[in-house]
C-alpha cells in the first residue's frame, strides 16, 4: 500500500511541477515569437531561430510528461461526444501539413465508406494519437509519403469497432524494438549520435490513452520499409435511425484522366 502510495505522489509531483513549467516557458515562447516577426540582422536571426526550436522542442518535452503523468496519476478521464469522422482525421493532416511539406512528404488519408460519418466517443483523445502517430511517420520517413486508413471492423446496432492506421515509407521497426517502444521512454536508437530527437513517452501515451478507450495498438513493420501503426476503438453510432447510405459517386459514361505523382493523393 505504501509503495502505491508513493507512486501516485511521484506522478502527482510530475503532475504539477510540469504543469507549472508551463506556464513560465508559455511567455518564453511567447515572447520569441514577437521577436521572429521582427526585423533583425541575419546573424541575430539565426540565434532567435535556436531559441525558438529549443522552445518549442522543451515546450513538446513538458506537454509529454505532464500527460504522462497525469494518466500514471489515474487523473485522466475519457469524454464521449458527438464528432465527424472525416473532419478528425483532416483536421489532424491540417495541423501536420507544415512538417510534410517542410519535408517533402505527401499526406492524405483514405475512409472507408462504411465509416459511419457521426460517431460518438473522445474525439480529443482520438486526436492526440493520431497526431502522435502522424508526428512520427513523419518524423521517421525522409521520402514518399504517409497515409492515414479509417476502416470499420466491426459493427453492431449503435455499438462499431474503428481502426485506424498510419503507413509510411520511412525507416521502420525491427521485430525485437516492435513490442518495447510502447513502454514508456523507450527508444528503438538509443545511441547518443542518434537523428531524432525525442522522449520516447510519445507511444507510451497513445498506448495508455487507446487503453483507457477501452482499445487496442500496435505496429506492423520491417525494418527498412515502412511502418503501419494501427489502433482499433470501440465507438458508438448516435443515431442509428437514419440509415446511413455511403455516397459513392457514380458518373456514368465519364471517361476520367487522374493524374499526380502521389499514390495517396491518386
Ligand atoms: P519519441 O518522442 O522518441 O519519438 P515515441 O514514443 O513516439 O518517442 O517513439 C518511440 C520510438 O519508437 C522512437 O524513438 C522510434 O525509435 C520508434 N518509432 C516510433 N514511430 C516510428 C515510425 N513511424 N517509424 C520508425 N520508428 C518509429
Amino acid at each position: 500500500d505504501n509503495a502505491l502510495k508513493f507512486a501516485k505522489l511521484k506522478s502527482d509531483f510530475a503532475a504539477t511541477v510540469s504543469h507549472e513549467i508551463r506556464t513560465p516557458l508559455n511567455g518564453v515562447v511567447g515572447t520569441l515569437d514577437i521577436l521572429m516577426a521582427a526585423e533583425q540582422p541575419p546573424k541575430q536571426r539565426q540565434f532567435v531561430q535556436i531559441a525558438w526550436d529549443s522552445a518549442q522542442y522543451l515546450l513538446d518535452l513538458i506537454n509529454n510528461i505532464l500527460d504522462f503523468s497525469r494518466l500514471e496519476a489515474g487523473r485522466v478521464d475519457i469524454e464521449r461526444t458527438e464528432f465527424d469522422a472525416a473532419r478528425l482525421v483532416e483536421d489532424v493532416l491540417e495541423l501536420v501539413s507544415p512538417q510534410s511539406l517542410q519535408k517533402g512528404i505527401d499526406i492524405g488519408y483514405l475512409m472507408s465508406p462504411s465509416v459511419p460519418p457521426r460517431l460518438k466517443g473522445d474525439p480529443r483523445r482520438l486526436r492526440q494519437v493520431l497526431i502522435n502517430l502522424m508526428g512520427n511517420a513523419i518524423k521517421f520517413s525522409d521520402s514518399g509519403e504517409v497515409e492515414v486508413a479509417v476502416l470499420l471492423v466491426q459493427g453492431q446496432d449503435d455499438s462499431v469497432t474503428l481502426r485506424f492506421e498510419v503507413i509510411d515509407t520511412g525507416i521502420g521497426v525491427d521485430a525485437a524494438e516492435q513490442a518495447r517502444i510502447f513502454d514508456s521512454f523507450t527508444q528503438a536508437d538509443t545511441s547518443t549520435t542518434r537523428r531524432h530527437a525525442g522522449s520516447g513517452l510519445g507511444l507510451a501515451i497513445c498506448k495508455q490513452l487507446v487503453l483507457l478507450m477501452g482499445g487496442e495498438i500496435g505496429v506492423i513493420s520491417t525494418l527498412g520499409h515502412g511502418a503501419r501503426f494501427w489502433f482499433a476503438v470501440p465507438l458508438t453510432v448516435p443515431d442509428t435511425r437514419t440509415v446511413f447510405e455511403p455516397v459513392m459517386p457514380t458518373w456514368p459514361g465519364l471517361r476520367a484522366l487522374v493524374v499526380d505523382e502521389s499514390d495517396i493523393a491518386r
